[in-house]
C-alpha cells in the first residue's frame, strides 16, 4: 500500500507511457483497473476525497485529449519505477511512443506546475533511464534539451475529419 511521504522529500518526475494502442483514448480509471489486477493499493486515508482512483500507481495521468487525472496524491508514495518510488512523481501518457500534442502541452504544464508548488527544479527522468523498459516511447532527455518542443517522430498525427 502506497505509504505516506513528506512533499520535501521528493526531487524528480519519472516519465511513463500506458502501452497502449498510439491515438486511442483508453482513461485513468482503465489503468486503475489494471493496477487492482496487479494487487496495487493505495491508502485512501492520506488525501481524502482527492482522487477516486483506488489502485493507481502513478501520481498523474495525461489522457489522449490532454486531459489531466489525478493518482495518487504527492504525499502518497507512488507505485510506478522500481528503487525510484520514494522521491519521485509518476506522470503517465495514454499511448505508447506517440502522444497527442494536447498531452505534450499538459505534460509540461503540470511539470511547471510541480515545481512551482514545490517550489525546486525537479530533476526529470523517462522510465526507461532507470530501468531496462522502452517505456514512456521517447528519449526525455532529447525533449528537455528541445525545451520541451514535441519530438516530431512522437507526436500523434491527428486526424481532422471534415476541414480539408
Ligand atoms: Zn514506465
Amino acid at each position: 500500500m502506497g505509504a505516506r511521504r513528506d512533499i520535501n522529500s521528493i526531487n524528480s518526475v519519472v516519465i511513463h507511457c500506458a502501452a497502449t494502442p498510439n491515438g486511442r483514448a483508453y482513461s485513468a480509471e482503465q489503468i486503475d483497473q489494471w493496477h487492482k489486477e496487479r494487487n496495487f493499493q493505495r491508502d485512501m486515508s492520506i488525501s481524502p476525497g482527492y482522487s477516486p482512483l483506488q489502485h493507481i500507481g502513478y501520481h498523474f495521468v495525461i489522457e489522449l485529449d490532454g486531459t489531466l487525472k489525478r493518482g495518487r496524491p504527492l504525499e502518497e508514495v507512488g507505485a510506478h519505477a522500481y528503487g525510484h518510488n520514494q522521491a519521485s512523481i509518476g506522470i503517465c501518457m495514454v499511448g505508447t511512443d506517440q502522444f497527442a500534442l494536447a498531452q505534450w502541452h499538459t505534460l509540461l504544464k503540470l511539470i511547471q506546475g510541480l515545481e512551482a508548488h514545490l517550489d525546486m527544479m525537479l530533476s526529470l527522468y523517462g522510465h526507461n533511464q532507470l530501468s531496462s523498459k522502452i517505456c514512456p516511447g521517447f528519449d526525455v532527455p532529447a525533449w528537455v534539451k528541445r525545451k520541451f518542443r514535441p519530438l516530431d517522430k512522437h507526436l500523434l498525427e491527428e486526424v481532422f475529419n471534415g476541414l480539408v
